[in-house]
């Protein structure tokens, strides 16, 4: 396994649709392999295939309940209302306002290709609209309600472990 260079916005590969996949290579499983541990290692709680430059339609999300893969992807129920922060790999060091739905049900296959339905609320809702909308091109900052803010990272400690 290996760290991928996260892409940051004003990168066009961010800005493609992503082809979806019909065989997982091992290639492919690498990737996935790679995506978890950039991931893990950016703090993040979701990373997507273009976000590390391959237009493939992989993402995978962990909000603290053990990774999720999920291969082509599709929000297929949604419904009730959450407006909340969210923030994004590929923008570092800021967040801001979005409503998402606040349940969806996705389809998808899992690493072995075979097909899962998850239902997600709050938080986990929200990582699956964002990281979807990165395999269409889009970014959280279409959605956002006002300005972005400054994030503060909250790592204080390991700062003054330094001092
Ligand atoms: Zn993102």
């Amino acid at each position: 396994m290996a760290l991928r260079e996260v892409r940051i916005q004003g990168d066009p590969v961010l800005e493609k649709v992503c082809r979806p996949v019909e065989k997982l290579t091992d290639r492919l499983e690498t990737l996935i392999d790679d995506m978890l541990e950039t991931m893990y290692n950016e703090n993040g709680v979701g990373l997507a295939a273009p976000q590390v430059g391959v237009l493939r339609r992989i993402v995978v999300i962990d909000v603290g309940e053990g990774p999720l893969v999920l291969i082509n992807p599709e929000i297929v129920e949604q419904d009730g209302e959450q407006t909340g922060s969210e923030g994004c790999l590929s923008l570092p060091g800021k967040a801001g306002i979005v409503t998402r739905p606040n349940h969806v049900v996705v389809k998808a296959l899992d690493r072995k290709m075979q097909p899962v339905t998850l239902e997600g609320t709050e938080l986990l809702a929200r990582a699956f609209c964002h990281e979807i909308d990165h395999l269409d091109g889009h970014m959280y900052t279409e959605l956002v309600e006002g300005p972005l803010s400054d994030v503060e990272y909250d790592d204080v400690e390991e700062l003054e472990d330094e001092e």
